[in-house]
């Protein structure tokens, strides 16, 4: 028996979910499988595991719900067990690092990576009567692979004649790849769609679409609030730095006192007019026209760059230096970087009109930060209402665009940008790049303003952006990035044939055989002994022990294998700068002559070069000079900065994981002596083992129709062509006999095309024996 406080349920009872909780219901108990679609807030997260619970469906298993994002598995905990009158011992949560589940618990929410850990040591998750997947159509990896194996799980727990339910929920109605596809769900599972409230959203664009997002964000706050009606703000961007800096600027504008009483301020509560809400054809922005603007932009930004260059002091915000990522469950290793005061106060025209609008406001803004990695009270603070008197104003990252439904916002400020994890197939390499949100994404985020009324939303693009930079949908996480780490997450959950997998949306088939190859080939994989297969069968592929350590680092496979065998060498803060340094595509340009090497580390070629400059750029960091080391020497500073971030990273990440291990990121390093750089060498060709070149005759090195003469050049792998070394290369000195390397590549058109290889070391053909550990 449930005993509400009256006033939750009056607010219950204005979701329109609360009318379907019969027909819901029956679906349920119907069916295995069910779809619940509707808009954000209306009352999926926190309603339907109530129906369940009142339902009788947490008697003695529990209601599972996963979510991607920890933000939205901690606030929503909170929530549903709030709204039922529970503690958190009976509706707790569970994510890597943190959690309150305890026995009595009945609701649990979760991130997705744990509930697939926890289907590896109980594959027919035998303490759920339920499952609920929330936000699948976010599409992240873990979801995607749950749903898969879920939809394996509930006929085999019928079987077992204790049936589980999996109820899908998604805030878009585009919910086709989880229907349509006869792999998953043989009977296409019934789909529900849920009515909500959903006021007139007048979306705005802008004229001009400027690069500085962040400046934009901030005006088009401060007009909201100096000349609209009452509402809440709330400002999408891409990540925490921004959210703490835009927080940071809005709350010197309009500062909140404790001890002033802002009751009797008289806000504009008139209706907007039409004209009133187009914030943009204010008159500031109709009397200068466009290429004023432009030129006086400019001029601002010579300003800002000669000012930058005279105080030799490195700037201190950095759009481009992302953190890490929001839902991976992982703990944000970042953000200790300071942002700079001074990027939004450039001094132009436009600056003086919002200076004098900031000064003559007296009404506070009530400005809160949001994102993932936000600490769960500071979380809950933007759920409760503004202080009398003040304007509610929550920045967020996307986590607020479907996860969590803020209360009172009229209007979306939406820079269109987010962060996304980019690969480059070609290296395995990934970074953090800000990019164009999709269309789809665009239009959640206007509907935030639509809630408790009619809203305005505020895209700081224009609408050609909009139609032609920005894509319908992002393609799902699973099929953007390389498979190869994810090959070896699933097999060392036990599943052997990936290929057969039933994902959502399946990752190309070539690219799977591929991954599979190249992690047997680096003694990742192996085949089983011979009898297990049966004649005509498919080989299955193992993990070895190795594999099992490997899969432990957010590194592709042949990085993190590297890794798992130095920390036996004691050379770990050395192969942790050097792997970082791998995993981050074009860090250098030109001729390396700067870091010139005898003997073990001249072999240790390009890698050896690369880990010196990485050396000696944090020693100018932490001078100071970061900005100007790297261009003096041809380094990418952007590149510097990724790859400082992730030798952060995977420094801690060693020292919380391998017991007795200590290292640290040592701003002095001292390049490898002759014997640390043999034992690199033989690192990099563990690593890096499935791409080997061996120097070839020079009479083969003509070949066919080719009449271009060459030197030299090698044979690698089953490539008939010859192979070259590329023309930065140091160990174009002393052309081995034998090499790997970490890419090829092709350069040149029609007959002055060659096949290039980057990054090679020179290696001893002995050493090859000894590649695949026994
Ligand atoms: P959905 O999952 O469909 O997006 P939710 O169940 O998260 O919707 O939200 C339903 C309603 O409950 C929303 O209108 C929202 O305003 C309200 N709500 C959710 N969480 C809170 C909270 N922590 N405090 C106050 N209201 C909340
Ligand atoms: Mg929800």
């Amino acid at each position: 028996q449930v005993k509400r406080d009256p006033k939750i349920q009056v607010a219950r009872l204005k979701l329109p979910i609360l009318g379907e909780e019969q027909r819901i219901m029956e679906l349920i108990n119907e069916n295995e499988f069910l779809i619940v679609a509707g808009e954000t807030g209306s009352g999926k997260t926190t309603q339907i595991p109530q129906f369940l619970y009142e339902a009788g469906y947490a008697g003695t298993k529990m209601i599972a719900v996963t979510e991607p994002r920890r933000v939205a598995t901690v606030a929503m905990a909170a929530r549903v067990g709030h709204e039922l009158g529970l503690s958190s011992k009976e509706v707790s949560y569970l994510m890597r690092f943190e959690g309150n589940v305890t026995k009595d618990t009945k609701i649990k929410f979760m991130t997705d990576g744990v509930l697939l850990k926890e289907i590896q040591s109980d594959f027919l998750l035998s303490k759920y009567s339920v499952v609920i997947i929330d936000e699948a159509h976010e599409r992240s990896v873990y979801t995607d692979i749950l749903l898969g194996l879920l939809s394996r799980i509930v006929p085999l727990r019928r079987k077992r004649g204790s049936p589980l339910r999996l109820i899908i929920m998604s805030a878009t109605l585009r919910v086709e790849d989880f229907t349509e596809n006869t792999r998953l769900f043989k009977e296409p599972p019934p789909v529900i769609k849920i009515d909500s409230r959903q006021f007139t959203v007048t979306t705005h664009f802008n004229k001009n679409t400027y690069s500085d997002y962040l400046k934009e964000a901030y005006k088009k706050a401060v007009k909201i609030h100096t000349r609209l009606p009452e509402g809440g703000i709330l400002i999408f961007v891409t990540g925490q730095q921004e959210v703490n800096y835009l927080v940071r600027k809005l709350k010197a504008a309009f500062p909140y006192r404790k001890d002033m009483d802002y009751s009797k301020l008289i806000t504009k509560t008139k209706p907007v007019t039409a004209a009133e809400a187009e914030l943009d054809s204010e008159p500031e922005d109709i009397e200068s026209d466009d290429d004023e603007v432009e030129k006086e932009m400019k001029r601002a930004r010579k300003a800002r760059k000669k000012a930058k260059l005279k105080s030799k002091a490195l700037p201190k915000i950095n759009l481009d230096d992302y953190d890490m990522p929001e839902d991976d469950g992982q703990a944000d290793l970042v953000g200790d970087d300071e942002d700079s005061e001074g990027h939004l106060s450039d001094s132009d025209a436009e600056e003086d009109t919002l200076t004098s609008a900031i000064k003559s406001c007296r009404q506070p803004l009530w400005v809160l930060p949001l994102y993932s990695m936000l600490n769960s009270a500071k979380q809950a603070r933007v759920f409760a209402p503004a202080p009398v008197g003040a304007r509610l104003c929550v920045v967020s990252t996307d986590v607020a665009e479907t996860s969590l439904t803020i209360p009172a916002v009229r209007y979306v400020v939406d820079t269109g940008k987010k962060k996304m994890r980019v690969y480059d197939h070609a290296t395995g390499a990934s970074a953090w790049r800000v990019v164009w949100t999709s269309r789809a994404s665009a239009e959640q985020r206007s509907g935030r303003a639509g809630r408790v009324g009619a809203g305005h939303a505020y895209r700081l693009y224009s609408s050609a952006v909009f139609q032609h930079d920005c894509p319908d949908h992002h393609p799902p996480d699973l099929c953007r990035r390389p498979v190869d780490d994810l090959l070896l997450t699933m097999k060392c959950m036990g599943i052997d044939k990936v290929v057969n997998f039933p994902f959502p949306t399946a990752p190309d088939r070539m690219q799977l055989r591929l991954a599979e190859k190249r992690l047997e080939t680096l003694g990742i994989l192996e085949k089983p002994p011979m009898k297990k297969t049966k004649k005509g069968e498919e080989e299955v592929l193992k993990v070895t022990p190795l594999g099992k350590a490997v899969s432990a680092f957010p590194l592709l496979p042949r990085y993190g294998k590297m890794l798992a065998l130095s920390h036996q060498q004691n050379l770990l803060a050395y192969t942790i700068a050097l792997v970082s340094a791998l995993s981050v595509p074009e860090v250098m340009s030109g001729k390396p002559d700067s870091w010139p090497a005898t003997g073990n580390v001249q072999l240790l070629g390009d890698p050896g070069v690369l880990l010196r400059a990485v050396g000696a750029a944090e020693f100018a960091y932490v001078k100071g000079e970061e900005d100007l080391f790297c261009a003096k020497y041809g380094l990418r500073e952007k590149a510097i900065k990724e790859i400082r971030k992730l030798r952060k990273q995977l420094t801690s990440e060693i020292n919380l994981s391998v017991a007795g291990v200590d290292v640290a990121v040592d701003p002095e390093m001292r390049p490898p002596t002759d014997d640390q750089a043999r034992l690199l060498r033989q690192l990099v060709l563990s690593g890096l083992g499935d791409q080997v070149g061996k120097k070839i005759a020079l009479e083969e090195v003509k070949q066919g129709e080719d009449k271009r003469k060459f030197k030299y050049a090698y044979h690698c792998g089953d490539l008939e062509e010859p192979v070259h070394l590329h023309s930065d290369s140091i160990l174009r000195k002393t052309i081995p006999e034998w090499v790997v390397f970490q890419e090829l590549y092709e350069t040149g058109a029609e007959e002055r095309r060659k096949m290039v290889m980057r990054n090679v070391t020179a290696i001893e053909p002995e050493w090859l024996a000894m590649l695949v550990p026994q």
